[in-house]
């Protein structure tokens, strides 16, 4: 997979808003947020979009669910939020690097755009 801003993120080359890191991933906060709390969960690993994912790669899949959950819990988002995986072009991905988006504070509309 191509490097990317994530993987400079990763490897702490440029900075971001860290909410949490572990072996598996690191959560961080959107330069560009589309709602009040607009974070983002990556696989530390290189994966570059869920369309490449293989049954390997369930345990760091649910893992990022895991701690999109924690991070909306410590960030107080109680009445609810949602996650977002953009996939490829159609699906509106702009960075190749698997990420969960984190979005809540506010209500969100339905249908997306
Ligand atoms: P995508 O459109 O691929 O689903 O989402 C990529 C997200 O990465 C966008 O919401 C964009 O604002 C965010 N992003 C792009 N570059 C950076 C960066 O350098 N730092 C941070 N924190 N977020 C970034």
């Amino acid at each position: 997979m191509a490097d990317t801003i994530f993987g400079r993120i990763i490897r702490k080359e440029i900075p971001a808003r860290i909410e949490h890191e572990d072996d598996l991933c690191l959560a961080f906060h959107d330069v560009a947020p589309q709602a009040p709390v607009h974070v983002l969960v990556i696989p530390k690993q290189p994966i570059a979009s869920l369309s490449e994912v293989s049954a390997d790669d369930e345990p760091v899949l649910g893992h990022l669910l895991v701690v999109a959950a924690d991070v909306a819990r410590k960030l107080g988002l109680n009445d609810g939020y949602r996650l977002v995986v953009n996939c490829g072009r159609d699906g509106g991905q702009t960075v190749d690097h698997l990420h969960v988006h984190l979005l809540g504070g506010r209500g969100l509309g339905w249908p997306p755009g």
